[in-house]
């Protein structure tokens, strides 16, 4: 056996930075593993770990947070020997031989094996008297904002958020305006021809909807627009996007964009390569991936899963599939919007259906490549796009050349014939 071969030495302890789902699942997967270390976790929000993306779908109705320790059966206190829930992480200090101090207000905290797991924060913009929306604290600043006879609501960003708390409120009875300061609705994610065929929901949901609003401030008068418009509100949420949690690394990590780069393995990567005992997963990092490039993080199936196989790679267990697509889930607007993959905005794209009518997929592609698959409302062609990124390589499939072809109207008759 050479070194290489041997299996990994498991280390003496793990320090576990943030209390999310990222930092959760990791725990979980440790002692799943048979890991019968030392493990400490430290949090920021004072919180017990919660799911976020009922922050949003269930603004409304579900006034306390989704406990993941319900959702999942994991029960941070008892996995791990200590849980300091608001402790945050202050600097980071890598050491030569493996793992961190990381420092904190109580105090340094070394460990052989540190774990980077403080997700991402809401963008906001400085000056604007806007909410964001991101914590459960944020969720109930909102929700308190709008109450009966309070009713305004502006939103900033048409994307997933900006969409999917639009809809609750507009359900709810709110008067809502949605500002999207591109040509079209989730671009940035989509790109504008797929994005635009999200338009419509907006108005059926009751919704205003405006494109190539570009806003100039918000003041406590409501939202004023650069050409002179202005927009009273009671609430306005600013919904234009969210940036990883890396401000407390200062300079200590050569970061990608503001994310933590890491290898498959999930080791962050530093100028010369991976660093010893120093790993990131979820909202914070970047990850580099044979298949699809760099994937960011930004959604809940890589920080769900991303951690086992962090924890098997960690210590020496084998992997027991290929690795995940990205995927995203999302309900917009009363529709059921689901995203396989990471095309870029050169690639080619077709929709498979009638995108007026009951469900429709978009497909991208560079040559017989297929790089992204988007699904709405048909969970048959949900399934047919999980199986079809489920290979170890991105799919092929033999497409007509010229993208104006018609093709099948669905996924699951396309990948029939
Ligand atoms: P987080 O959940 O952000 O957890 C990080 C934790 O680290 C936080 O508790 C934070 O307080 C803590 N922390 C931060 N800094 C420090 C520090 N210095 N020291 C210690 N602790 C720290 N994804 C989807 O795929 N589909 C959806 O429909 C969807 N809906 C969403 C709706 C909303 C409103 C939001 C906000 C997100 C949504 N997401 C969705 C994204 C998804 O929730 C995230 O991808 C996921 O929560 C990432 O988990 P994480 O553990 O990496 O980060």
């Amino acid at each position: 056996m050479t070194s290489d071969t041997l299996p990994p030495v498991p280390p003496a302890d793990v320090l576990v930075v943030g209390a999310g789902l990222a930092a959760l699942r990791t725990v979980a997967a440790l002692r799943d593993h048979g890991y019968d270390g030392r493990v400490r976790v430290l949090g920021a929000e004072g919180l017990a770990p919660y799911d976020r993306p009922p922050l949003s779908k269930h603004l409304l109705d579900r006034p306390s947070p989704t406990w993941l320790a319900d959702d999942l059966g994991h029960d941070l206190h008892a996995l791990a020997d200590e849980v300091h829930l608001a402790r945050p992480a202050r600097r980071l200090h890598p050491l030569a031989d493996g793992g961190a101090v990381v420092g904190t207000d109580e105090g340094d905290v070394r460990a052989a094996c540190v774990v980077l797991a403080t997700g991402a924060h809401a963008v906001a913009v400085p000056g604007w008297q806007a909410r964001t929306l991101h914590t459960a604290a944020d969720a109930d600043g909102l929700r308190a904002a709008l109450t009966p006879g309070r009713r305004r609501l502006v939103v900033v960003g048409a994307g997933w958020i900006g969409a999917e708390v639009a809809g609750v409120a507009a359900a709810a009875g709110h008067d809502v305006t949605v500002l999207e300061a591109r040509d079209a609705p989730l671009g940035t994610a989509l790109g504008a021809r797929i994005g635009a065929l999200t338009a419509p929901w907006y108005a059926a949901a009751g919704v205003d909807l405006r494109t190539g609003a570009q806003v100039d401030r918000v003041d406590d008068e409501g939202v004023h627009l650069a050409d002179g418009t202005h927009l009273p509100a009671d609430a306005v949420l600013v919904a234009v996007g969210a940036l990883p949690a890396t401000g407390w690394l200062g300079e200590t990590l050569p970061l990608r964009g503001r994310a933590v780069p890491v290898d498959a393995s999930y080791r962050v990567l530093g100028a010369a390569g991976p660093l010893p005992g120093l790993l990131a997963v979820g909202d914070v990092a970047v990850r580099r991936s044979a298949r699809h490039g760099w994937v960011p993080g930004g959604h809940w199936d890589e920080a769900m899963h991303g951690p086992d196989v962090l924890v098997r790679h960690l210590l020496g267990r084998p992997l027991d599939r290929p690795e995940p697509a990205p995927y995203v889930f999302s309900t917009q607007l009363g529709h059921d919007v689901t995203m396989f993959g990471l095309p870029s905005p050169d690639d080619a794209v077709r929709v498979l259906g009638d995108p007026t009518g009951a469900g429709w997929t978009a497909l991208w592609s560079r040559g017989d490549v297929v790089t992204g698959v988007l699904v709405v409302d048909r969970p048959r062609d949900v399934g047919a796009a999980r199986r079809l990124f489920a290979r170890a390589d991105l799919p092929r499939l033999d497409l007509p050349r010229d993208p104006a072809t018609p093709l099948p109207d669905d996924l699951r008759t396309l990948l029939r014939t």
